[in-house]
């Protein structure tokens, strides 16, 4: 069944009237008609399927049917800490980051970026709307904010029940080792450095304030490779 997003489907009289991008879809893109039946995702988790009850004037009107309970959210929250990368591979990490689960994206302003953090809001909501299209495209019903950057000093990790800095120069844990000796963790913060990686004086700040190392793996992946690879590693040893 096709997805559409409709923020508002807790009400109490059970229909949902859709316009704007959504409606023009439905009615003269895929040319669906009354008594069609379609998803409704309200991005925050909410998940129901509903029915075509009238077409008229760019608006349509769905009458719910169900609600359900969505199968694609994983069962751990993780938070990835981006350091903004160079032009245009944040949507690429946005996308494949969403795909694989993440929850949520901060993206980060640290010393080796070429960015100072001070973006954009066109940039923001451009990226955002990467994120809603790639959870309804993957069949998510929780759609990850990507916040407004800040500082690598100002990075709040407190919350998680583990932190963990992606570090090439780890020789002594690697990601796979650490998650097969814990167990119980629900919510997990992962750091990825920019281009550059992070500066010496980076790394013991973060590791002093209790964020564990890991390696990857042997090689050196780019940052953008970075994100994705150590979610999916995340989503196979912690998912059920
Ligand atoms: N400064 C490095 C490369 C940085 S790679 C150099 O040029 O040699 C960019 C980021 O990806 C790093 O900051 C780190 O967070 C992550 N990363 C890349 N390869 C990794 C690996 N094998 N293990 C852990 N993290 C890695």
């Amino acid at each position: 069944m096709r997805r559409f997003f409709a923020e508002e489907i807790n009400g109490t009289d059970g229909i949902v009237a859709l316009c704007g991008e959504e409606a023009h879809h439905i009615i003269s893109v895929l040319r669906m008609g009354v008594g069609d039946h379609v998803l409704l995702i309200n991005g925050d988790g909410g998940e129901c399927v509903a029915e075509i009850t009238s077409v008229a004037d760019r608006t349509v009107t769905l009458s719910i049917l169900e609600h359900i309970a969505s199968s694609a959210e994983p069962n751990v929250k993780v938070t990835l800490f981006q350091c903004l990368p160079k032009q245009g591979k944040m949507e690429l990490i946005i996308q494949k980051c969403v795909e694989l689960g993440v929850s949520e994206i901060v993206p980060v302003a640290s010393q080796r970026c070429i960015s100072d953090g001070n973006i954009k809001e066109s940039k923001l909501a451009r990226w955002n709307r990467v994120s809603q299209e790639a959870a309804k495209q993957c069949g998510r019903a929780s759609v990850p904010i990507v916040t407004t950057p800040v500082r690598l000093k100002n990075m709040d990790v407190s919350g998680f029940d583990i932190a963990l800095l992606a570090y090439e120069n780890e020789t002594e844990r690697t990601l796979k080792s650490l998650l097969r000796m814990q167990s119980g963790i629900s919510s997990v913060a992962i750091i990825i450095g920019p281009e550059g990686g992070f500066s010496p004086s980076e790394v013991e700040w973060l590791v002093g304030s209790g964020v564990v190392s890991v390696s990857l793996g042997r090689r050196i992946l780019r940052t953008e490779t970075a994100g994705i690879a150590m979610l999916a590693q995340l989503m196979y040893e912690l998912e059920d």
